[in-house]
C-alpha cells in the first residue's frame, strides 16, 4: 500500500516467491491515498490479508492503528511491514536495516560488526541503516547530512557509536553508503548538490572500501563508478531491495525466503524494456 505504488517492484519479487516456494499467496499494488492509511488497516482486517508491504506516505501514518510495533520499527518511526497474526492482529516491523545488513553480506560478504561506516543521508533509508549497523555491532556510524540537524537526530539512533562526521571522515571507513537519492534517475538535483552527480567528493574513496548505493535505478550510479575507479568496491540497492522482501516473506510465510528467485525476478523487472521502475 503507498501512493504512488504501480510501478513498485514488490508484487513481482513477492509473487516470484510465492511461486517458488508453492504457497498460493499472491501480492498486489494497492493505491491508498495520503491521510486513508487507518482505513486500509481497517480492510487488511475485514478482508483477511495475511501483511502488507508499507511505501510512501503511510510509513509513519500506519503506526497508530496497528496492534503492535516491533521495538525498530517504533524507534524509526516507521513500519514498512505489516504483518497480520492470530486472524486480524496487525504487527508493523521496518525490515529495511535487517535487509541493508543482509545485502551487505550478499554483495560483498561483509557484516558490519567492528567497521568503521559512513551513511550519506538523513531520511527514511539512512535512519533505518544507522540503526541497524549500530545494531549489527559497527564500532563506529558517522553520518553525513545536508541538514545538520536531521543528520543529528539520524546518528543519534546509533548511540553510543553514532556522530555527525564532516566529508573528511570519509577518507578512513571501511563502509560507505550512499542513503540519498543523489544518483536516482529522474531525480531534479536540489540544494548543494545541484549537478545532481555524486553526494560526495569520490577523491575521499580508495581501495579497501566498501561503496553500498542504495540507489537502484539505474544500476550503476555516477557515485559507483568513480568509487569503482578508484579501487573501491561498490554495488547497488538491488540487493537491500531483495532482502528487505526476504525479511518480510519470512515474517509473514514461517518460511525460509527464496532469495534468488526473488532476485531475478527484481533483475528482470529492472532490465532495460521493462515497464518504468522506480525506486519506490
Ligand atoms: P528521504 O526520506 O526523502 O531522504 C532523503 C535524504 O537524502 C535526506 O537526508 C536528504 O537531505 C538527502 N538528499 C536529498 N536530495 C539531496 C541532494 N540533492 N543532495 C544531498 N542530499 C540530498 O528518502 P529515503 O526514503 O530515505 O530514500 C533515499 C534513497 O534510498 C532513495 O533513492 C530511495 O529510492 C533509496 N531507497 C532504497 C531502498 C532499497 O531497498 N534499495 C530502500 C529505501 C530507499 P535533507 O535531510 O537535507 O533533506
Amino acid at each position: 500500500m503507498g501512493d504512488p505504488v504501480a510501478h513498485s517492484l514488490s508484487p513481482a519479487i513477492h509473487n516470484a516467491a510465492f511461486a517458488e516456494t508453492g504457497l498460493d499467496w499472491c501480492c498486489v499494488a494497492l493505491p491508498v491515498p495520503a491521510g486513508r492509511a487507518l482505513d486500509a488497516l481497517i480492510g487488511i482486517r475485514a478482508l483477511g490479508l495475511r501483511g502488507a508491504s508499507v511505501t510512501m506516505p503511510h510509513k509513519a501514518a500506519v503506526i497508530d492503528g496497528l496492534d503492535d510495533v516491533s521495538h525498530t520499527a517504533r524507534t524509526l518511526g516507521s513500519v514498512n511491514c505489516i504483518v497480520a497474526e492470530d486472524g486480524a492482529r496487525l504487527r508493523g516491523e521496518n525490515t529495511d536495516g535487517d535487509g541493508f545488513v543482509r545485502g551487505l553480506a550478499e554483495d560483498f560478504g561483509i557484516s558490519p560488526q567492528g567497521r568503521s561506516c559512513a551513511v550519506l543521508g538523513a531520511g527514511g533509508a539512512a535512519r533505518a541503516v544507522v540503526h541497524a549497523l549500530a545494531a549489527a555491532g559497527a564500532a563506529e556510524v558517522v553520518v553525513l547530512n545536508r541538514t545538520a540537524a536531521r543528520a543529528r537526530e539520524a546518528a543519534q539512533l546509533a548511540g553510543s557509536v553514532g556522530r555527525v562526521g564532516t566529508p573528511a571522515d570519509l577518507e578512513g571507513v571501511e563502509v560507505v553508503v550512499n542513503a540519498t537519492p543523489v544518483g536516482m534517475a529522474g531525480l531534479v538535483g536540489a540544494g548543494p548538490l545541484e549537478d545532481g552527480e555524486l553526494p560526495l567528493d569520490p577523491g575521499l574513496l580508495g581501495p579497501g572500501q566498501v561503496v553500498a548505493e542504495l540507489v537502484y535505478h539505474p544500476p550503476s550510479t555516477p557515485l559507483m563508478g568513480a568509487a569503482a575507479a578508484r579501487g573501491a568496491r561498490t554495488a547497488n540497492g538491488v540487493s537491500m531491495l531483495v532482502q528487505q522482501a526476504a525479511v518480510a516473506f519470512e515474517l509473514w510465510t514461517g518460511h525460509e525466503a527464496p532469495v534468488q528467485a526473488m532476485r531475478s525476478a527484481a533483475d528482470a523487472a529492472l532490465a532495460p524494456g521493462s515497464d518504468d521502475p522506480r525506486n519506490c
